[in-house]
């Protein structure tokens, strides 16, 4: 199979090509059609296996679909979430959602975690975002202090959900849960399935399309 076979836009295309990958990854032969589709999805996935790809690209086409979305601060708001366990992996999913999106005309993203400064984040999402890629914590607090509104999300991700919990994070992902509209498509990535992940992705997936790589 090959990238050209997806049916993804051609300015992801093009920059997809651009980062030198010749045919899908086995996740995103089988993730990108049925996220494109608007399915929800519940993946097995290692790092490594080009999971970042299978969410990011169909994510980015279906915001290429639909209309900005504004805030309840007036600015623009944030259509797609991604949460990340870490720091380190969220900085660099928000680097692979930047290169995918280079010739996405006024679709911006940007990455918060905790540990650094808000102001800058604070001043960052007033300028608006269409998409976040946050670890809970910090998002959180974002929310909390009044500078972030969820309710515009249309699709969320949650990435290495089992690094997540292993990190005490359930209370934190369960109150953005309840911050994000119901109806919405959620991506669920996790290596492992414990009891406790196959019970949020319960709560959280309507009718998944599941995957294992
Ligand atoms: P991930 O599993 O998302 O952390 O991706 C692992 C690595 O594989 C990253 O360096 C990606 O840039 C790279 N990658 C993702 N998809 C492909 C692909 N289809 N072909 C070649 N490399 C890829």
């Amino acid at each position: 199979m090959t990238f050209e076979e997806l049916n993804l836009a051609p300015a992801i295309l093009k920059a997809v090509l651009e980062q030198g990958y010749n045919n899908p990854t086995p996740i995103q032969a089988q993730a990108i059609p049925a996220v494109l589709q608007g399915q929800d999805l519940l993946a097995g996935a290692q790092t490594g296996t080009g999971k970042t790809a299978a969410f990011a690209l169909p994510m980015l086409n279906r915001l290429l679909d639909s209309d900005p979305a504004t805030s309840k601060f007036g600015n623009k708001g944030v259509r797609a979430l991604i949460l990340t366990p870490t720091r380190e992996l969220a900085a660099q999913v928000e680097e692979s959602v930047r290169a995918y999106a280079k010739y996405l005309d006024g679709i911006n993203s940007t990455v918060v975690f905790g540990g650094v400064g808000m102001n800058p984040q604070i001043d960052r999402i007033k300028r608006g975002v269409d998409i976040l890629v946050a670890t809970p914590g910090r998002l959180l607090d974002l929310q909390q202090q009044g500078f972030l509104d969820l309710s515009t999300v249309q699709i969320l991700v949650l990435d290495e959900a089992d690094r997540m919990l292993d990190m005490g994070f359930i209370h934190d992902v369960k109150k953005v849960l309840a911050l994000v509209p119901k109806n919405k498509q959620s991506l669920l990535f996790s290596a492992t399935f414990s009891d406790e992940i196959r019970e949020l992705a319960n709560t959280l997936l309507k009718n998944p399309q599941s995957i294992q790589v």
